[in-house]
């Protein structure tokens, strides 16, 4: 008898107990907007933005109500205005055209690699040709491209850089934390990453007017004096009047959620990457299938693995994900003719222009994606990669004898 897998790929750790704690504290007080403090109450909120701006090293924190948010958000405080054009990856998640669409911006994709990083000759190309000012990066999947050459790339180009680290909470490019080269970078609390309240997210940035800009933007009144990672209010003598109040704020609860798993993020960085390593592991060396090779530089968090089925033909792919799943092992494959459940494709994103993308088609008709939810065990993970390991083998035997 085949062994088969009964866990769920989509069941997280509950809120640690302080969170818990935490959170009925402050529905007990019931002041949850994060301006609404008593006293000399710091408030949550502000004390979590605090909190996230040290565990990054960034001056400035905010916190806002989703990933997406906080990208539009950056977007518009660092400058770009409806009609510009953005570059950004081509192998993405739709809530990182759709932030450039939000600010009524144009994304320009650009190729990604076999990898699953950003193509930087493809930039290169593409700042050229575009003209555009600005780029927002996405460390998609936990993939992180060179950085140094990244950021020496955007600096001689006068090109601004935000980058969106939905996957790379934690993670560091040869001992920077990730966030911590472009202008500005932007983070998710949502469920399926790397700290939990439902939704959520972060932007971080060392500009004061840029900060500044934020703040009002996420809808601060007049009240940005409340703010503890934020700068002075002479930062805000003119960004006060001139910057449009879009609504966005974290509130007390979710940051009293949020605050009590900080502390344990890096612990959590590490158990995860032992269930990656324990996963890739069981893949390395199976005919067929490449492992993506991780840099020296990066220190990843591997909260999700893909691999790839290189130069496969589709049907052998869907036979694949078809027997996985009928042994309970949910892979995503990227190369399927309509997306499921989530897009991450350019070709999804049919409200900007579709360019021809040969490197990046190629690298997603044979991309496999898994996540890896913290309540597996490695045992676990070993049997996973077992079951993966023996449907590539059987459907790629199957294939050679067809043919
Ligand atoms: C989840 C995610 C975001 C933002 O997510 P929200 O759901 O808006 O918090 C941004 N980029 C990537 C790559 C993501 O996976």
């Amino acid at each position: 008898m085949d062994e088969r897998f009964t866990g769920s790929f989509t069941q997280q750790e509950p809120i640690p107990e302080e969170g818990i704690a935490a959170a009925v504290e402050v529905m007990r007080h019931g002041r949850l907007h994060r301006y609404n403090l008593a006293g000399d109450e710091k408030g949550e909120a502000a004390l979590l933005e605090q909190d996230f701006a040290t565990f990054t090293g960034a001056t400035y924190c905010l916190a806002v109500t989703s990933g997406g948010y906080a990208m539009a958000c950056a977007l518009r405080a660092v400058g770009v205005t409806p009609g510009d054009k953005v570059l950004s990856n081509a192998f993405t998640l739709a809530p990182v055209p759709g932030a450039i669409a939000n600010v009524g911006a144009v994304p320009v994709f650009v190729e990604v690699t076999e990898g699953l990083v950003l193509d930087l000759d493809d930039l290169q190309a593409k700042i050229a040709d575009s003209g555009a000012r600005f780029l927002l990066l996405s460390h998609m999947r936990g993939h992180i491209c060179d950085m140094d050459a990244l950021m020496a790339i955007c600096d001689g180009a006068g090109v601004t850089v935000v980058e969106d680290c939905a996957h790379t909470m934690g993670a560091a490019w040869d001992g920077v934390p990730s966030g911590r080269h472009g202008k500005a970078a932007c983070y998710s609390t949502q469920t399926y990453k790397h700290m939990n309240s439902g939704e959520g997210g972060f932007l971080i940035t060392d500009d004061a007017d840029v900060m500044a800009r934020a703040v009002m933007l996420s809808g601060s009144y007049m009240l940005y004096g409340r703010h503890l990672a934020a700068p002075g209010p002479e930062a805000f003598a003119e960004a006060r009047y001139e910057t449009p109040n879009m609504s966005g704020r974290m509130d007390n609860l979710r940051a009293a959620i949020l605050r009590s798993q900080l502390p344990r993020l890096a612990d959590q960085c590490a158990r995860w990457n032992e269930r990656y390593r324990a996963i890739e592991d069981g893949l390395r060396g199976t005919t067929g299938l490449t492992v993506i090779e991780r840099p020296a530089k990066e220190t990843p968090v591997g909260s999700s693995i893909q691999f790839l089925l290189e130069d496969w033909a589709a049907a052998d792919v869907q036979a694949v994900v078809k027997r996985c799943a009928a042994r309970g092992v949910e892979l995503k494959w990227f190369g399927a003719a309509e997306p499921v459940a989530f897009t991450s494709r350019y070709d999804s994103w049919r409200y900007a222009e579709t360019p021809d993308l040969p490197r990046t088609d190629r690298v997603l008709a044979g991309l496999m994606d898994m996540r890896i939810p913290l309540t597996f065990s490695t045992e676990d993970c070993a049997l996973i990669a077992r079951i993966i390991r023996q449907e590539v083998t059987r459907q790629h035997q199957a294939a050679a004898a067809a043919s």
